[in-house]
């Protein structure tokens, strides 16, 4: 495993200086670096040819003497002539520590990309290797970031007294700061200048449910088809909330890792053919742990609400008295659908999409469906893969024309997808040999105006023949 050359540390400046030398723009940029802290930026140079007016630091039109070093911090070296050599030996001297722009082997450190909602910092360093990489990700995790993550960080540490008074147990204490941290009620009030209000009365709330005993909650979030960055940002913030996360077989490792390291992890199982927990142990099991006070999610694949058992699970969180609230996901259909640019509903072509599972569908709901079809509705089908020659077989006798188009995504919205193209005539006479994984099935007009150039043909062999 690679090592880093640097250790990352939040390094003391208050009531100090951090120098820089030289006056080019090189200079203006660690200036405003620098400025965001709130040591005395002090900038030597014979000449300031950029604009460092407004910027709140001291000049000196003079070089560098030993004196200056004694109250520094940090130095940077923006200058390539003998002013800059003269500070390197300064600094060395005085023991300050140097970055000298551009110049790796004279820095004692590297300016990393900052993400600054102070008292909070983000530092993102590539060691110097790929600066432009280290601001791109800066970039993703500013997005992600509430503007008002400072303000509600100061807010934590004002309250930290009075927490440590109202709340006794530790996991409650954390409780209530992932709760300051995230609640929409907590932003708009730092916004309307009355946090510290706010901050208060969840306190109370908080020290309300530790005497009760701890309030635990389900959310029973949608981890969409398999990509991570196919996951809300609220399905995110659950997932580092929860104190365990109960997931399904088919949501994949990378989006479960991105709980808290430190929740509990549990699979129910659920592969096809292996039912490690039934429903009603998996009911069972979410109560429980909600009436132990934890924060559970409920992570499933695609959205929850989609053949997703989901109403089993509300109705017996209901019953027993446990909140709860869901987080959508994208369904594996609607992401066959994004893969394939298949649009689902189509003016003059398809009115509506019907999703449903051809796993046990009985005769009534077959001929319901082609005639759905027959009629311009696109179908998507889950759980069908096994049985798709027959499920297309009961179609055509149930009235569907044989020449209604079909598409098949396995994987649907994973890096690993494989497409299947044809009609449902054909799809009745093949036993297609599919990639592993779970597949969605289209069948409908639309489908002809996706675009399934990189699918493999249904039946090709029979398409041939006619
Ligand atoms: N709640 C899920 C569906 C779970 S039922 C959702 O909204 O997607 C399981 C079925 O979903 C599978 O049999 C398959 O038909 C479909 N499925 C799940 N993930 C899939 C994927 N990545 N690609 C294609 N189909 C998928």
């Amino acid at each position: 495993m690679a090592r880093l050359d640097t250790f990352p540390v939040s390094f003391k400046v208050a009531g100090r200086a951090i120098l820089i030398v030289g006056g080019d723009e090189e200079a203006l940029a660690k200036a405003r670096l620098a400025v965001k802290t709130s040591a005395e930026v002090r900038v030597f140079a014979h000449a300031f040819e950029a604009d460092f007016a407004g910027l709140g630091v001291n000049l000196f039109a003079r070089a560098t003497q030993l004196s200056d070093f004694d109250n520094a911090a940090l130095v940077f070296i923006a200058d390539h002539g003998p002013e800059g050599e003269r500070a390197r030996a300064f600094a060395k001297a005085a023991g300050v520590p140097i970055n000298e722009v551009d110049v790796p082997e004279n820095c004692d450190f590297y300016t990393p990309a900052i993400i600054d909602r102070a008292p909070i910092s983000i530092a993102i360093s590539s060691e110097g290797a790929a600066p432009v990489l280290a601001r791109l990700v800066r970039a993703r995790i500013e997005a992600v970031l509430s503007p008002r993550l400072g303000a509600i960080a100061r807010l934590a540490g004002a309250m930290r007294e009075k927490v440590a008074a109202a709340l006794t147990d530790g996991v409650a204490r954390r409780r209530y700061y992932e709760a300051l941290v995230t609640s929409p009620a907590v932003e708009a009030a730092v916004d309307a200048g009355r946090g510290e209000a706010e901050a208060e009365r969840l306190l109370g709330a908080h020290a309300d449910a530790e005497a009760e005993g701890g309030a635990g909650v389900v959310w029973l979030i949608g981890a969409g088809p398999g990509a991570e960055d196919l996951l809300t940002l609220r399905a995110q913030r659950r997932l580092q909330e929860a104190d365990v996360i109960v997931h399904d077989q088919l949501v994949p490792s990378a989006v479960i890792e991105m709980g808290r390291r430190d929740a509990e992890r549990i699979s129910v199982g659920k592969a096809k053919g292996h039912h490690s927990f039934s429903q009603a142990q998996i009911n069972t099991l979410i109560v429980r742990l909600a009436r132990e006070g934890k924060k559970v999610a409920r992570l499933k694949s695609g959205d929850p609400m989609v053949f997703g058992r989901a109403g089993e699970e509300i109705a017996a969180l209901r019953k027993a008295g446990i909140a709860y609230s869901v987080v959508p996901g994208v369904t594996s259909a609607l992401a066959a659908a994004a893969d394939t640019a298949t649009p689902v509903t189509l003016r003059k072509v398809s009115s509506g999409v019907v999703f449903a599972t051809a796993h046990g569908a009985d005769n009534a709901e077959l001929a319901h469906w082609a005639s759905l079809a027959q009629s311009g509705l696109t179908l998507g089908l889950y759980m069908g893969k096994s049985i798709a020659a027959k499920v297309a077989g009961d179609l055509l006798a149930h009235g569907l024309s044989a020449t209604t188009p079909v598409g098949i995504v396995v994987n649907a919205g994973r890096a690993d997808k494989v497409l299947y193209s044809g009609t449902v005539g054909a799809m009745a006479e093949d036993t297609i040999d599919f990639a592993d994984g779970p597949a969605i099935i289209f069948i409908g007009h639309a489908v002809a105006s996706g675009d399934w150039a990189q699918a493999a043909e249904i039946a090709p062999d029979i398409k041939r023949i006619a």
